[in-house]
């Protein structure tokens, strides 16, 4: 782990050091899962799905979407469709660039059907910097982890 903090900023450098980040957060409900954002588009092989993405999202709201550098799909997550705000896109505050790799920290409560996620808040670093940054939060309506995964 190789979080570094400059002048306010922390910087990380690569996907593990975003998910460390998420794992700390202060403030919020006890984060304790963290998943990479990857684009489920049939068209990217299995072991090659990008993980670079423009991203849009509104904090005071709770929604948020993001679309792959790669093939240009818009994906949003969860049920942020339902009640989209049109945020402007997300920016680097260390560079001004928009492309991120997006990592989701989940709140799972124990239950007989195994863990189900009530909560969750999307972090996002910039490629270009490595600034990390976050994105916004989110209610779920207790899903398990798999179906999180499938719908960031
Ligand atoms: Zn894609
Ligand atoms: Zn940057």
């Amino acid at each position: 782990m190789v979080l570094q903090t400059v002048a306010g900023t922390t910087i990380g450098e690569d996907a593990d050091d975003l998910q460390a980040w998420i794992r700390v957060l202060a403030g919020c409900p006890h984060v304790t899962h963290t998943m990479l954002t990857r684009c489920d588009n049939p068209t990217h092989g299995e072991d090659e799905r990008p993980a670079w993405f423009y991203v849009e999202g509104d904090a005071r709201n709770g929604v948020a979407r993001r679309r792959c550098l790669s093939c240009a799909v818009v994906k949003p997550m969860l049920d942020s469709n339902d009640n989209w705000t049109f945020p402007p896109m997300w920016m680097c505050r260390g560079c001004g660039q928009s492309i991120a790799e997006i990592g989701i920290g989940a709140h799972a409560e124990t239950t007989s059907d195994g863990p189900r996620v009530t909560w969750l808040v999307v972090g996002l670093r910039c490629v270009g910097c490595g600034t990390v940054d976050g994105l916004t939060d989110m209610l779920v309506p207790h899903l398990t982890l798999g179906e999180v995964a499938r719908q960031i």
